[in-house]
């Protein structure tokens, strides 16, 4: 008795009298569902296969097609249900570890839900944010203690290195090979267009690209994937990653299936062979070890680049943080537990590391305790959905927000969670061409434009209506916000009061 023993978990309902048999959701699906039978002279699903992307429905000429989640159930109970008795069946048929893609699904509290931000009433004006200017541009890197002169009173201005955004708000680290080359391409031009950064992750930059470097993070993780002099000084910024909130303490793994053409060449690997990027850097096991390679990588770049340290939220994450600003890096970027990821075992993402909203209040209070929150920049990603949430990060002592899966939905990501297979439909979690083409850069890279530039209103808007005309005014700024439904101890770490208060 194997998986196949599983009931499949989505239903194709086809209308047929709205079904013209053009046979376009045969073509579009990637999963194989479709198929027109001769015999019968109709189109026919295989439904075990589906795995509710809409694509077919998208696509399909009259809306003849819908997906709807099977009602067909095991007997579940509120210990034992449906899915977990679906993953014992899988892993008694597979004897593997499951994987999944995405961020953590599981109903743990969303903190962003359960803060609320302040508005001026009567006593302290609002800003109108069409008629008065609203500052959104934030610079990201070491700041000095204090503004020094010189003796003829002029300011000295020697800044570190910084990173300068337009908003406070990046694209994430997305591999190419864990994404397609036109969905990079839509990143790297839409941050461009923006004056914004995005992030290469772990898979090196690829040769066209290099022409955006100015907008560019390129990462240095454990596997060193693509990492050569030439790399390290395209970028504005460099990355090293230590760890990522879909899979805390654990390593990447591409799979040689993934590792063909260009992103074999990018990565600086063989073809067909698996990319797998150890759980630890093998040469860091202290923040010294850590500081030794933020310097290595200064000094190959002339210490023109400011150098970010990532690093997934764990329990211990401001003792943590407190050493990354000690190593000499000038950006920490700290992901949480419900970061996406192109493929994590379930088990780790699901159950390992924790949310960010908690990291983040943790770790700018020890860094403001220790008198050395200056020293360094705080960039916060883990699911941030919209402007609101990117307004309470700043508020609560976040520089800037990274974000990946809300990016990936404006490039037409439909949250399947499949990304793990190489057949992502929508043309941007596959390195298969004829799936790839499928996603337009041009169009791609407007529709994050689009998404940015509303959510720049957005935060001008709910600025305004707090008063504040300036993201450096927001950074930090806990009164603005207050709880609804959290304990003490949950007020206590975010360092808020509750609503009332
Ligand atoms: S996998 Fe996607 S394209 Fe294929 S049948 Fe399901 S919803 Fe349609
Ligand atoms: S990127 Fe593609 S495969 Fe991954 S969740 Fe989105 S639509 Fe599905």
């Amino acid at each position: 008795m194997g998986v196949d023993f599983i009931y499949p978990e989505f239903e194709v309902i086809r209308n047929e009298d709205r079904c013209i048999s053009c046979r376009v959701c045969e073509r579009q699906c990637a999963n194989e569902v479709h198929c027109f039978s001769d015999e019968r002279k109709k189109m026919m699903s295989d439904e075990a296969n589906c795995v509710n992307c809409q694509r077919c429905v998208s696509l399909c000429p009259t809306r003849a097609l819908k997906i709807v989640k099977s009602d067909c159930t095991l007997k579940e109970n509120a210990n034992w249900q449906n899915d977990t008795i679906k993953e014992i069946y899988k892993q008694a048929s597979s004897g593997g570890v499951l994987l999944s893609s995405m961020g953590n699904p599981k109903s743990l509290p969303v903190y962003w839900d359960k803060i609320l931000i302040n508005a001026s009433q009567v006593t302290n004006p609002s800003i109108d944010p069409l008629r008065e200017p609203m500052e959104t541009h934030i610079s990201l890197g070491k700041k000095p203690e204090k503004i020094r002169r010189d003796d003829k009173g002029r300011i000295i201005c020697d800044l570190p290195p910084q990173i300068n955004l337009s908003i406070p708000v990046m694209f994430s680290a997305m591999s190419y090979g864990s994404i397609s080359y036109n969905a990079h391409a839509s990143l790297e031009r839409a941050a461009t267009e923006l004056g914004i950064l995005y992030n290469t992750g772990e898979g090196g930059l690829h040769e066209d690209f290099y022409r955006y470097g100015p907008n560019t993070v390129v990462q240095v993780a454990s596997g060193r994937f693509g990492v050569h002099e030439d790399y390290l000084k395209a970028g504005a910024a460099i990355e090293i990653k230590m760890g990522q909130g879909a899979k805390p303490g654990i390593g990447g793994h591409l799979p040689g299936t993934k590792i063909v053409g260009d992103v074999s060449r990018t990565r600086m690997i063989p073809e067909g062979s698996d990319a797998i990027s150890p759980a630890p850097h093998h040469d860091i096991y202290s923040i010294e070890d850590l500081r030794q390679l933020v310097y290595s990588l200064k000094e190959a770049t002339d210490y023109q680049k400011p150098v970010i340290v990532k690093v997934a939220a764990v329990h211990n994450i401001a003792a943590i943080a407190s050493g990354i600003a000690r190593s000499g890096a000038d950006i920490i970027a700290i992901d949480g537990f419900r970061g996406g990821t192109g493929a994590a075992p379930t088990r780790t993402r699901d159950n390992v590391g924790i949310p960010i909203e908690l990291a983040l209040a943790a770790v700018d209070q020890r860094l403001r305790d220790e008198g050395i929150r200056n020293n360094i920049s705080l960039v916060v990603g883990g699911s941030i959905r919209s402007a609101a949430d990117v307004v309470k990060a700043v508020a609560l002592g976040a520089d800037a927000c990274y974000i990946a899966t809300a990016a990936l939905l404006a490039l037409g990501c439909h949250l399947c969670r499949t990304c793990q297979t190489g057949k992502c439909n929508w043309g941007i979690a596959t390195q298969r061409p004829d799936l790839v083409k499928r996603l337009n850069p041009d169009i791609g890279s407007e529709r994050l434009i689009n998404l940015m530039t509303a959510w720049r209103h957005e935060i001008r808007e709910l600025m305004g209506g707090m008063g504040i005309n300036s993201i450096e005014a927001l950074r930090g700024n806990r009164l603005m916000l207050r709880g609804v439904g959290l304990t003490e101890k949950e007020l206590e770490i975010l360092g808020i009061s509750h609503a009332g208060e």
